[in-house]
């Protein structure tokens, strides 16, 4: 559903990815690893767009990513940062309603309902009126996720989710993404939660250097790395 042909990207003369090959398959978990400005903030963030690549080819859900799919591929591809992103100065609900009711023209009522099942759904219904302000920080970012569920994405990017949270709040939040996870959804996630990265994940990218380093099964990455980049990274994380 996704697939990288020799991806790169500069920042001016700065290279941020390098030669990236990968593909990833409907309804796989990847989770992405590795040291701070690695570029993978900036590889997920090509998938929707976010950033655009220099060289290569990028499809995502049948289209190749350029100006002209971008707006559709937009649609498909939900994304949730660790600073939440929520709008403050709206309700919870008004936050989940904005995006189906501007861009998929639904009127108020469905709106509301939709988006009161995906509260349901990340188990925070009642908090419906709040503003995010009022809401602790593992609470804002359940209501991210289920903002984003409301587009109804074919697959969900994340970004640290969880690395703004104070660590009982953690919990929670990986529990909704595990359970996302469990219904079938394409999910591409950048985090060093390496429970998390265990129990959900297909595959594990451990990148370094702006390049993928390596990819393997999470038992294979964490317990038997092959490459010793990765083995210095697990070293000064565990
Ligand atoms: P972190 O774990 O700290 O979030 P990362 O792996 O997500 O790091 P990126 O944010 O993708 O890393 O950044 C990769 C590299 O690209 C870093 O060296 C960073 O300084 C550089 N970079 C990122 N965004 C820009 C930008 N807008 N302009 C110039 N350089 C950038
Ligand atoms: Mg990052």
């Amino acid at each position: 559903v996704i697939s990288f042909q020799n991806i790169n990207k500069w920042y001016g003369d700065f290279q941020a990815l390098k030669n990236i090959n990968l593909t990833i398959t409907r309804g796989e978990k990847l989770v992405i690893c590795g040291p701070s400005g690695s570029g993978k903030s900036t590889l997920i963030r090509c998938i929707n767009g976010l950033e655009q690549f220099s060289e290569g080819q990028l499809e995502v859900a049948g289209h190749s990513l350029n100006a002209q799919h971008l707006k559709r591929i937009r649609g498909q591809v939900g994304m949730v940062f660790q600073h939440f992103n929520l709008f403050p100065h709206m309700t919870v609900r008004e936050n989940l309603t904005l995006a189906p009711r501007r861009t998929r023209k639904m009127n108020k009522q469905d709106a509301d309902q939709l988006a009161m099942e995906y509260l349901e759904r990340v188990h925070i219904a009642h908090q419906a009126d709040k503003y995010p302000a009022q809401l602790s920080g593992g609470q804002q970012q359940r209501v991210a996720i289920a903002r984003s569920l409301c587009m109804k994405p074919d697959i969900l990017l994340f970004d640290e989710p969880t690395s703004a949270l104070d660590p009982e709040m953690i919990r929670e939040v990986l529990d909704v993404m595990t359970e996302l996870a469990e219904e079938g959804m394409t999910m591409i996630c950048v985090t060093h939660e390496m429970g998390f990265a265990r129990k959900v994940a297909d595959r594990v990218v451990f990148m370094d250097e702006g390049e993928i380093v390596e990819v393997a099964p999470p038992a294979q990455l964490f317990d038997a790395p092959k490459h010793p980049r990765t083995q210095l990274f697990l070293e000064q994380i565990l």
